[in-house]
């Protein structure tokens, strides 16, 4: 007979339990509970203000929201039901014991939700995944009959990549682009593919430890992708059930491959910036960098890069607790995502502007379709990556991403530092982020900045826009700058009262300044990415140094702003897509975030909870 239907001719059982914690009866009890409330075979049931639920169903049981100072009855019918009453009852009081949760830490941290060992997690793409590790290896098997020549599979190798980069719908497009360009480089100075593996090695030893590091996967994912035109196969024998695979880095074309039953992805030694992390977040796999030492192959891990971290050897009632947590997850996702399209407002009602920062038109069009309001940043150094584009290309593309929506703010080329251009001819500089970088191209490279002004006055006719300016120091820029555009207007005879001229914060100078840049700015955005590189003295790609991105400075400096700015500011650095900062930005006065189209309605989502 199955359970509830005996359950029905036995007597009940009830208690009434109290709850005394004052922490709640949240998560991880109610885990254990419903844990433990599994192992009979009596129908359990919690009961309270008129409603009742299956004690056995975590999310039920969190669906009661039990604060400390309520109570429910606990019932329990069916044959072991006496007994599991006693143990259940026992249990919970000795749940309610437990100390009281830091009220000033963030809610989330890895070990407030587990109660096993915990290894620190940098997450690369955020999710859930619970299965035993797995080690990346792969052989290699040669086969005669599909030799191909060096120049060959080179030449078959580059036009895969053309064709990979024309056909992906999104910005990670340009990955191919690089790594044919990197592949045209090595042809350059190999004639067999010996030869480019010695190019390729004496290439990764230069870039070991510089900021580049993160180019050496797309130097060992070239020669695999020649190796196996030459008739070399890799081989990989993925386990047939979920797992976990740690590797010290994948190559980018072995995302590609992963098979669906891979739960999760850690890796010791890439780098959060690398093509293979941009992959993995782009494939949606639960992944992270953990330094540490991870267990020997088939141990069970909770890879929850949510919460930062790893758990080892986790035991049943925290496999419960990740497996809610994934549901909760995902179904606080979809709930998002279905409210896109709706105005983010706080809890006390107060709206806030969620924008994208945008590259390019695909990436515009994703915004527009993840329910932005807005463009907060259009970074235009890559809207042309490989060539000098004509001023009717650009005005074409301008034209294209302006007519998606009503509020845009276009930034002027931000060329120097860790972003090149081919076509714009930078010195040689020891450091090239104190160097000839942003609004500093309006000296050294006029010629560059009027083309692309004159297009986007053309693009832009009448409708409104902000055009804001790059890595402004001192207020003669600025002066020098909008005067440099206006000069331009004045040559092409073209209207320009409909645009406001703006400017990022984001060198700290200006933190200083403000009552001196108030009369000459419309607005300003904090760019906190370059502002927490220069706050600290740490390149923000820096393969070792790491700073908080979260540091009470950095929040300082953006008080700073909303307290002295006499203009509309917004955000556009990273800051504004962290969820656990955005209550404490909002408190410091922000009412404008602008953040990577996927993280739209995620950040509207968040605001809905501060
Ligand atoms: C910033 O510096 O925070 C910013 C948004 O600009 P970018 O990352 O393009 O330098
Ligand atoms: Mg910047």
């Amino acid at each position: 007979m199955i359970p509830f239907f005996s359950s029905l001719f036995h007597k009940s059982h009830t208690a009434v339990l109290h709850v005394t914690s004052t922490n709640g009866f949240h998560l991880r009890p109610a885990a254990v509970f419903s844990t433990k409330a599994k192992t009979f075979s009596s129908r359990i049931e919690v009961e309270t203000r008129g409603k009742s639920v299956d004690a056995k169903n975590l999310n039920a049981l969190l669906s009661l929201s039990l604060e400390s100072g309520d109570h429910f009855d606990l019932v329990c019918r069916g044959k072991d039901a006496k007994d599991a009453l006693e143990s259940l009852s026992v249990l919970f009081e000795d749940l309610m014991q437990e100390a009281p949760l830091q009220q000033d830490t963030p809610p989330q941290t890895a070990k407030e939700i587990y109660a096993g060992k915990c290894v620190d997690a940098e997450p690369i793409s955020l999710g859930i995944g619970v299965a035993p590790l797995w080690y990346y290896r792969q052989s290699e098997t040669y086969d005669e009959t599909k030799h191909t020549d060096f120049h060959e599979a080179a030449r078959r190798v580059s036009a895969m990549l053309q064709h990979q980069y024309d056909n992906t719908g999104n910005a990670d497009r340009d990955i191919y682009l690089a790594q044919k360009a990197l592949l045209d480089t090595l042809l350059g100075q190999a004639d067999s593919f010996e030869e480019m593996e010695a190019a390729v090695a004496k290439t990764v030893e230069q870039l070991k430890s510089g900021k580049m590091a993160a180019k050496i996967v797309d130097y060992h994912d070239l020669l695999r992708r020649i190796k196996t035109q030459m008739g070399y196969r890799m081989v990989v024998d993925y386990p047939a059930d979920a797992f976990i695979l740690a590797a010290d880095d994948l190559l980018p074309s072995q995302i590609d491959t992963l098979p669906p039953q891979t739960a999760g992805v850690i890796l010791q030694k890439s780098t959060q910036n690398s093509h293979t992390a941009i992959l993995l977040r782009t494939a949606s796999f639960p992944s992270a960098i953990v330094r540490t030492q991870l267990p020997s192959e088939g141990e069970t891990v909770i890879l929850d890069s949510l919460a930062g971290s790893v758990v080892l050897n986790p035991k049943e009632e925290d496999k419960t607790v990740a497996y809610s947590r994934l549901d909760a997850e995902q179904a606080k996702r979809a709930n998002a995502c279905e409210k896109r399209f709706e105005k983010a407002q706080t809890k006390a009602g107060t709206p806030i502007t969620v924008l994208a920062n945008v590259s390019d038109v695909d990436s515009a069009e994703e915004a527009k379709e993840n329910g932005a309001e807005g463009i907060g940043l259009l970074r235009t150094e890559f809207l042309f990556k490989e060539t000098a584009p004509t001023l009717e290309v650009q005005t074409d593309t301008y034209k294209k991403i302006f007519s998606l929506f009503d509020d845009i703010t276009v930034r002027t080329l931000d060329v120097g530092g860790d972003k090149a251009l081919p076509y714009i001819d930078l010195p040689e500089e020891s450091n090239p982020f104190l160097g000839i970088r942003g609004v500093r191209l309006f000296k050294t490279h006029p010629d560059i900045l009027e083309t692309q002004l004159r297009a986007i006055f053309t693009a832009a006719g009448s409708r409104k826009l902000k055009i804001m300016f790059p890595m402004v120091s001192t207020p003669d820029e600025f002066i020098h700058a909008k005067a440099f555009a206006k000069q331009v207007a004045g040559t092409y005879e073209q209207d320009i009262g409909n645009i406001d001229f703006g400017m990022m914060v984001e060198v700290p100078s200006v933190l200083f300044t403000l009552a001196k840049f108030n009369p000459l700015v419309d607005f300003y955005s904090i760019g906190t990415n370059d502002l927490l590189q220069y706050l600290f003295a740490t390149e923000r790609t820096h393969p070792t140094l790491r700073i908080n991105p979260r540091d009470e400075a950095l929040f300082e400096a953006v008080k700073t702003v909303f307290e002295q700015a006499d203009k509309p500011v917004s955000i556009c650095g990273e800051l504004a897509a962290d969820t656990e900062a955005i209550g404490k930005l909002i408190a410091l006065g922000a009412d404008t975030l602008s953040v990577s189209p996927v993280l739209i309605s995620a950040i509207k989502e968040a605001v809905r909870h501060v």
